[in-house]
């Protein structure tokens, strides 16, 4: 996680706006910030660090999935979290490439459960310059696998 938070960003909204929870100003948040995909997590938005290979390639957006299986990394925290009271609470989003609306066939994090309105397309940000990224480390259960195997 990173020390940097993007705070919410609020302002009037009409009366018959459907936000039981509170959480359009954290979509606000999200949606106009163009140069970094942001994470809830720990009740804040943090940068979401784009994971790069061992090769210090960013991992492809159809990859995502196949690396968090192998690496301590995981999709950006949705929104659901705002909702849970423990301050570390994280919701994770899912990755998926998408297979109905103005989306189709492109790489998107959304809540996983469809319950907030947390949603980011992935690809702009794979090629964004400057975006955060991070090597992770490999999850244990693997290094153990590769072991085994020389061993
Ligand atoms: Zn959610």
């Amino acid at each position: 996680m990173s020390d940097e938070s993007f705070p919410p960003i609020f302002s009037p909204t009409r009366s018959n706006t459907h936000d039981p929870y509170g959480q359009l100003p954290w979509i606000r948040r999200i949606r106009s910030t163009k140069n970094t995909i942001l994470s809830f997590e720990g009740r804040q938005l943090f940068p979401w660090f784009w994971p790069v290979n061992d090769r210090g390639e960013r991992v492809t957006p159809d990859e995502l999935n196949d690396h968090r299986l192998t690496h301590e990394f995981r999709g950006p925290g949705c929104l659901c979290a705002s909702r849970i009271q423990a301050p570390d609470a994280f919701t994770e989003a899912r990755i998926f490439c998408a297979e109905s609306g103005v989306v189709t066939g492109q790489w998107v994090a959304a809540c996983g459960r469809g319950e907030c309105k947390y949603f980011v397309r992935l690809e702009p940000f794979y090629i964004k310059l400057g975006h955060p990224i991070r090597r992770y480390d490999r999850r244990r259960k693997s290094v153990k696998m590769i072991q085994e195997f020389f061993s």
